[in-house]
């Protein structure tokens, strides 16, 4: 046989398959259990929670699947860790327990007093802000003492505000910037609080936990809750000036200094706005708008 004898090669029957189409994104599992008052953690399982007939138990479920789809959705992560973890929430937990709190593994939430606070699932930002403690957790890995632990709680009040802004799909001049107004109880109410923080006004009198609005060397010192002042008013300030959906810039800012350089457990307040500045200028290098907000946002408040 020739080699102009070798037979051609023959066209194949059928035409090539088309590619598969990209498969739909798989949320992570969230479950809830039910602490029923006592304070043993998980609880008791409850079965089949995004339609439980208990609002609370419904709402941890719902709004913790919704924080998975917002991080997803927004920033392309994966849940908590970023490798799709299992979202898990414990709901009555204790009796009349005034607070909500990430352990490390799982997020927890009391029902409130009914006088200074209601249940703490009703603020969805509250929701977001303690998922946010397990992605801190799993990315900058911020201590939560000194200016670390004030811009962990920071963190975590950016992109609980943000998350609920991304719900009612408002631009950051919408926003009222407020941490926790639908968990203020009537007594609470009476006295004239409406929130539990003010991100655009943290020494605002209204606010039940009022912080410092500017920073000083020797802030770290304060509980973190406290020294989270200066770092919220400074994004509040910096996604307002940039306009739009606090989500498109400031908070792609903000999602990159905190997952995009590994764990920094000590990293002081001017380290945390240094890493905002220069990424505002990297990642919109074509908009100088937002790195003139980013850096003036961060002036006012004195870093
Ligand atoms: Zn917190």
């Amino acid at each position: 046989m020739t080699a102009s004898s070798l037979p051609q090669p023959r066209l194949p029957k059928n035409p090539p398959e088309p590619p598969e189409p990209p498969r739909p994104h798989l949320f992570p599992p969230s479950l809830v259990y039910d602490c029923r008052h006592a304070t043993t953690l998980p609880g008791t399982p409850v079965a089949n929670p995004a339609n439980s007939a208990d609002a609370t138990v419904k709402r941890a479920c719902v709004e913790a699947s919704s924080v998975a789809k917002f991080y997803w959705d927004v920033f392309g992560r994966d849940s908590i860790d970023g490798a799709h973890m299992t979202l898990v929430s414990s709901v009555h937990y204790s009796t009349k327990f005034n607070n909500a709190f990430w352990n490390g593994a799982q997020m927890t939430y009391g029902d409130g007093d009914g006088a200074t606070f209601l249940d703490f699932t009703l603020s969805n930002d509250v929701i977001g802000h303690e998922l946010t403690h397990g992605v801190t957790q799993h990315s900058l890995g911020l201590a939560y003492s000194g200016e670390a632990g004030g811009l962990n709680e920071s963190i975590s009040d950016v992109f609980g505000s943000m998350f609920r802004q991304w719900e009612a799909n408002q631009v950051a001049t919408q926003a009222d910037w407020l941490i926790g107004a639908a968990i203020i109880g009537p007594v609470a109410h009476q006295k004239g609080f409406t929130c539990l923080r003010d991100m655009a006004a943290p020494k605002a009198a209204h606010a039940l936990a009022a912080q410092p609005d500017h920073y000083y060397p020797g802030i770290g010192n304060l509980d973190p809750h406290y020294s989270s002042g200066p770092p919220n008013l400074a994004f509040c300030k910096a996604a307002t000036a940039i306009g739009g959906h606090s989500w498109d810039k400031a908070g792609k800012i903000w999602y990159k200094a905190q997952t995009g350089f590994g764990p920094s457990p000590n990293m002081t307040m001017p380290q945390f706005a240094a890493r905002t500045r220069s990424l505002a200028q990297s990642m919109f290098a074509s908009t100088p708008a937002v790195h003139a907000a980013v850096d003036a946002a961060w002036t006012a408040v004195g870093l």
